[in-house]
């Protein structure tokens, strides 16, 4: 029998920043009730070069009926991000302990960098970002891999007020041109190229064409910062002795120190050549609580993606906050967050959370099937994990490949268990909790946004039981509530619109360059609410469901259903890998399912198969909401950073080929596939 509840294990909880129930509850009220205090005593372990006023800490408005949207946290204080992550760790007495390890897509790359020699680059790597004129305010793009000078470049842009704008180094020139364009950056940094697994990604070339595109579209970047990141990579080959003459590894490495890239004199400088000589003392620009930290385009799984633009000081304590909270991190404890930073998660629990906070993180180049499909449990296992943060889309993919290579390893150094980006169906959180945590370790479920700049809603790992597949209660300082189609609120246990009531420090401000979008987006629907665009569900216990966007609901005969449900019945089936579900028009029923299925590896799409599946809905769920068609999907239709995009499933259950943007899609080749093998409805 699966239970419906689980409680954080003792191990857990003993070492926990919170361990009971009582005292989530009392901090919590205290957040909502006096939210000024319980951030301004917050602030205090951060440096402010001119402190916070206490009358203006904090002031908003969420009602666009009496005015525009505005939410400003500790404005007139001053401070510098990088100076409280970097030098205020050194002066503590960190400056010894590891920053980052990081592990290489090849498992024979792996380095690290201790505090100290992460302030003197950061400020080396500052020093050349204002020789090339950048200044504060300005943007800086970055296009690179999981490599130490990412977050090099991420903190020089921080120490001297710039503005970094990071696109995740998948996207293809034209939208990485269109996110250049969009913030009309001056400086560009980027690799050479790098590898994802067995892939050569030609990352300069790439650079190079939407440099090309942004210019015929009037915006000309001024310098593109190249670092060496391939030849590198063959020099360690030969430092371990290993150079293999077969096999496909050696065969690209070999590709990749042939490889000659583009390059335009006068535009492009080499990353080694400029930090020649570059001084390693750089003064911090203090800048406004409010000022710019960084601008950040969504994932774009519902259209087209929106420029957040996140602020200073409220960003810092929220992702501060809520990274000590979430993972309970304790010093020497050694943290992996998988995201890239290109995505939020990769900003704010990559750099920026991890490092407030002190901490060891590990920074990963390569992907879970590179040299095999073990490769993150060989990871965990080789700099002892902690804590370890990941998206249902790769465990998922890794369920696939069932449990023996996650036993090659040892896992007991595992305390908490993040997932973020989708929500997650009971079945992989269960193989998460039972064959990763090995049901000691607590899992954290965090429900939030690019928007929303930290996680919002989120069990905490020492206190809070864990029910799979809810994200539980809220985090310090947020107040959801759930609104029906009126905009009334629903209170006790039901569904309706996700919506949050007043703003948390870590909220983004705007989106970049209009405003009024951003009302429009966000504010419009519900006056006095932000509103996800999410839906969720209520239990008797209070605990919140995140069912999934709110265009995914649909209306079979009357009931009103999510999408997530049926696709976590459908995955639940030993045979299924993966589901997705949309709705279809139907001449009677109003709307229907339309599913789509992708098989467990080496296993046959049979009519036995789609017969189960319809009879486990039937089951489960009810009559009503058996699937009218089960179409086979050898894969889905993912955004680059893993998100099932509905919207694009839908067009296929439509047969409508004018499916709209598909920039952020990660292959395109999977929707010519899908809609060959389209069902029509009887
Ligand atoms: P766009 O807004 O451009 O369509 P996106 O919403 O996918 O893209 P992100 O900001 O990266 O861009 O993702 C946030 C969304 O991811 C949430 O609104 C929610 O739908 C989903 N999500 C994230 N974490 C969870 C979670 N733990 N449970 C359920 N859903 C989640
Ligand atoms: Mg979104």
């Amino acid at each position: 029998m699966v239970k419906t509840v689980y409680m954080p294990d003792p191990s857990v909880s003993r070492k926990s920043h919170i361990s009971t129930m009582k005292q989530y509850a009392d901090m919590y009220k205290r957040s909502i009730d006096t939210p000024e205090e319980f951030w301004a005593d917050i602030a205090k372990q951060f440096h402010w070069e001119t402190p916070a006023s206490p009358s203006k800490f904090f002031s908003y408005n969420f009602d666009i009926t009496k005015g525009p949207i505005h939410i400003k946290w500790m404005e007139g204080a001053t401070t510098n991000i990088c100076y409280n992550l970097l030098d205020r760790n050194v002066k503590n007495g960190l400056g010894d302990k590891i920053a980052y390890y990081w592990e290489g897509n090849d498992p024979d790359d792996y380095s690290r960098l201790t505090y100290r020699k992460l302030l003197e680059e950061v400020c080396r790597f500052a020093n050349v970002l204002k020789s090339k004129g950048v200044s504060k305010g300005d943007r800086v793009a970055i296009y690179m891999p999981m490599i130490l000078e990412v977050i090099i470049a991420i903190l020089a842009c921080s120490r001297i007020g710039a503005v970094h704008t990071i696109v995740f180094a998948g996207f293809s020139a034209d939208s990485f041109a269109e996110r250049m364009l969009d913030s009309k950056c001056k400086v560009l940094i980027t690799t050479d190229g790098a590898w994802r697994g067995q892939k050569l990604l030609c990352l300069k070339e790439i650079c190079d064409a939407a440099l090309e595109r942004c210019k015929k579209l009037g915006h000309e970047v001024e310098t593109c910062i190249v670092v060496e990141h391939l030849p590198r990579l063959s020099v360690s080959q030969s430092r371990n002795g290993t150079v293999e003459e077969n096999g496909d590894t050696s065969q690209e490495k070999r590709k990749a120190s042939e490889h000659k890239i583009p390059w335009t004199e006068g535009r492009d400088v080499w990353w080694h050549e400029e930090m020649e000589g570059a001084s390693t003392s750089c003064y911090p620009v203090w800048v406004g609580a409010e000022d710019p930290l960084f601008m950040l385009y969504t994932s774009g799984s519902t259209g087209k993606p929106k420029g957040v633009l996140h602020t200073t000081g409220g960003y810092l304590l929220y992702a501060a906050t809520t990274f000590k909270y979430v993972f309970d991190y304790r010093p020497g404890d050694v943290y992996w967050c998988t995201a890239d930073v290109g995505w939020i998660t990769g900003h704010t629990y990559v750099v920026y959370g991890p490092l407030a906070n002190g901490a060891t993180s590990v920074l990963f180049e390569g992907t879970p099937f590179h040299p095999d499909n073990d490769r993150y449990w060989m990871i965990v296992h080789k700099y002892r994990v902690n804590q370890f943060y990941t998206a249902p889309t790769a465990l998922r993919a890794l369920m696939k490949f069932g449990d023996e290579p996650v036993k090659k390893h040892s896992l007991s150094t595992l305390q908490v268990l993040g997932s973020v980006g989708e929500p997650i169906n009971p079945e992989a959180w269960h193989w998460y909790y039972k064959v990763i945590g090995h049901e000691k370790c607590s899992i954290v479920d965090t429900f939030w946004q690019t928007e929303t700049g930290g996680h919002v809603l989120t069990p905490l790992p020492g206190c809070t039981p864990m029910k799979p597949g809810s994200a539980t209660l809220p985090f310090f300082g947020v107040l959801p509530v759930l609104l029906d189609e009126n905009g009334k609120e629903i209170r006790g246990p039901g569904e309706g619109y996700l919506v949050f009531r007043r703003p948390w420090p870590g909220i983004m401000r705007t989106l970049f360059g209009s405003h009024e979008r951003f009302e429009t987006t966000y504010f419009k629907k519900f006056p006095g609410y932000y509103c996800t665009g999410d839906g969720a569900r209520r239990d008797e216990d209070g605990y919140l469901w995140v069912t999934g966007r709110v265009d995914d609901m649909l209306n079979v005969s009357g009931h009103l259903l999510s999408t997530a449900e049926v696709e976590a019945t459908l995955s639940a089936h030993p045979s299924v890998a993966e589901a997705a579900v949309v709705s279809q028009a139907h001449p009677i029923k109003g709307e229907c399912l339309y599913c789509f299925v992708t098989p467990n590896e080496g296993t046959e799409f049979t009519t036995k198969l789609t017969d189960e599946l319809k009879k486990k809905v039937r089951e489960k769920i009810g009559p009503f909401a058996t699937p009218e068609v089960i179409q086979h999907a050898p894969s889905l239709p993912k955004t680059r950073s893993g998100k099932i995009m509905r919207r694009i499933l839908r067009k296929v259950a439509q047969n409508d080929r004018d499916i709209g943007d598909v920039s952020t899609l990660a292959d395109e080749g999977i929707v010519e596939t899908l809609f060959q093998n389209r069902i029509e409805i009887k």
